[in-house]
């Protein structure tokens, strides 16, 4: 009898511990998490500039992300305005003003009748110095961010820490759950924090601030790191078109800093040289060491955003030496992250993001005087013009506010004087297209059923009910709101809107897309690789050519 059951006996056996090792290699093929990701923003980043100052990258910054990681070549913003605060939430939450509600940097708060900055916060103080530029906190963010979703995936003991110069570069894509934001107070030289994550200024911020760096910094000369007659992908040192600190004659090297400091913000004057970022990547690597991110059981997640490129970008424009400079040593501080990383955690245990929160236009007074159609609208003029028309026309002025090229209108003044709102937001639009410069006006009562082009497509994704004006704007290309000197951003156009976006780590391939991609993929792309839930208001799609899973 068992001499004939024997063959079954084995038969069952043999598919026993088939199963038992199908189980296990199942169980031992659990998700393989990143112990860390890093998301780096570079303010004001163009993505030509990718390939713009190639050939100076050095083989460890720039150049080892695009060669070691997944470079997405066609990463647009899908809104405008294309600023700071929106464009950071953006990346971190997957979605836009629509939903977000960072509808600018700042904007008119119908309930409170004054303008808002976008992480004003009355509610807190500041922890670590004895400033008012801690009063900070995510609160105006509508929506959920990476790092809120991976905090929530795991009762909260991942780690997550935003770190930038700018208040709202650092707390915006940390979020609301997160452990710290740290950011640069003018006042005092010092990286603060505030009372929305905690009491105390933790021991290893303290120490980095008593040992002075800003001072350090701002005790020497801003030179080129190269030869200066190596910058050929840059206009000559001093031009009309860029804007000297206060007190220098031109805008050219060497920038002698304790000369200038006194006149041109104090410690902030670090912000508008490349030492603000040497100062960020410092801090941001004492972060890692400090906090042991990666090194605990769950995945933590650091933001780190490089503000100086905006600022360097807005003084001299995207031309300058001065701007080249600030990449070139930015690619120096990529460089020192990266092998840092290298010998703390290793390549294989990170996921890396770059990408900026927007682009910039190239200086308009440049692309006139080289007969490329540009300009300057002046929104003083453009908003008294209106206000005498209204005057005249209704014989009273509704206009709350003008701001990010949107009409706040007083709609109880409207009504209380026996007006139509449509009819009066039609009269501000159709004032509005006399001017030059120009190139649409919506009023908000027919936003849904205006010529659906990419324009309007970008300005209904930007458009938040609550937050938004009553007349939108859009100017002409190349046409900017700001002095003829440097550069600014905001438009939906391609300058604007074009950004890097490279993936780089153990879970990413290499490779490059060519593919139109929302920066709004960045969140659920992470969320992917994580196997977490995508934030809450997420409107975008993984990009799946970049990931080995
Ligand atoms: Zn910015
Ligand atoms: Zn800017």
């Amino acid at each position: 009898m068992i001499k004939r059951l024997t063959p079954y006996i084995v038969l069952v056996s043999a598919c026993t511990i088939l199963l038992l090792n199908w189980q296990c290699r199942q169980y031992s093929n659990k998700p393989h998490r990143p112990k860390l990701v890093i998301g780096i923003v570079v303010d004001q980043m163009r993505f030509d500039y990718l390939y713009k100052y190639y050939n100076k990258w050095s083989s460890g910054g720039f150049k080892r992300l695009l060669q070691e990681g997944f470079s997405f070549e066609d990463a647009e913003y899908n809104y405008v305005p294309t600023y700071t605060a929106p464009g950071h939430t953006s990346i971190y939450t997957g979605t836009t003003p629509a939903v977000h509600g960072m509808v600018g940097n700042d904007w008119f708060d119908r309930g409170l009748n004054r303008m808002v900055y976008c992480t004003e916060d009355t509610a807190v103080k500041t922890v670590g110095s004895p400033s008012d530029k801690g009063m900070m906190s995510p609160r105006r963010n509508l929506a959920e961010t990476i790092g809120d979703e991976l905090k929530l995936s795991d009762n909260g003991q991942s780690k997550v820490i935003g770190i930038a110069l700018k208040d709202r570069a650092a707390i915006l894509p940390a979020g609301h759950f997160a452990n710290a934001a740290y950011w640069f107070d003018d006042a005092t030289g010092y990286w603060i924090t505030s009372s929305y994550y905690m009491k105390t200024i933790p021991e290893w911020v303290k120490k980095f601030n008593d040992e002075q760096h800003t001072n350090k910094y701002l005790a020497q000369q801003w030179n080129t790191m190269l030869p200066i007659a190596s910058y050929i992908e840059s206009s000559t040192d001093t031009t009309p078109y860029e804007r000297p600190f206060i007190g220098e004659k031109l805008p050219i090297f060497p920038h002698n800093l304790p000369e200038l400091k006194h006149r041109n913000g104090g410690y902030g004057l670090i912000k508008a040289t490349p030492f603000g970022d040497d100062i960020t990547a410092e801090f941001a690597i004492a972060a890692i060491q400090n906090e042991r991110l990666g090194k605990g059981t769950m995945t933590d997640m650091l933001t780190i955003s490089f503000s100086s490129t905006d600022y360097v970008g807005h003084q001299f424009g995207t031309d300058a030496v001065e701007t080249e400079d600030t990449y070139l040593r930015l690619d120096k501080n990529i460089n020192d992250l990266l092998s840092f990383l290298d010998s703390y955690i290793g390549k294989e245990n990170v996921v890396i993001f770059l990408t900026a929160d927007h682009g910039a236009a190239m200086n308009a007074k440049y692309l006139e005087d080289h007969n490329i159609p540009a300009g300057y609208v002046d929104e003083n003029v453009l908003v008294s013009a209106e206000k005498t028309d209204l005057n005249k026309k209704y014989g009273m002025d509704p206009i709350l506010q003008f701001a990010n090229l949107q009409f706040y209108l007083d709609k109880e003044k409207i009504t209380k004087n026996g007006l139509n709102i449509d009819s009066v937001e039609e009269e501000v639009a159709s004032v509005a297209m006399e001017f030059k410069g120009v190139e649409r006006a919506i009023p908000v009562y027919r936003l849904s059923a205006f010529n659906k082009d990419f324009i309007t497509n970008k300005i209904i994704n930007g458009f938040n009910p609550s937050r938004s004006g009553d007349v939108i704007l859009n100017l002409l290309p190349n046409y900017l709101d700001y002095d003829t000197t440097g550069t600014t951003h905001g438009a939906p156009y391609i300058y604007d809107a074009h950004v890097p976006l490279i993936f780089y780590g153990g879970l990413i391939h290499h490779g490059t897309s060519d593919k139109e991609e929302n920066i709004t993929n960045i969140a659920p792309t992470i969320s992917t690789l994580l196997y977490i839930p995508f934030p809450d208001g997420c409107t975008g799609s993984p990009m799946q050519e970049a990931m080995k899973r």
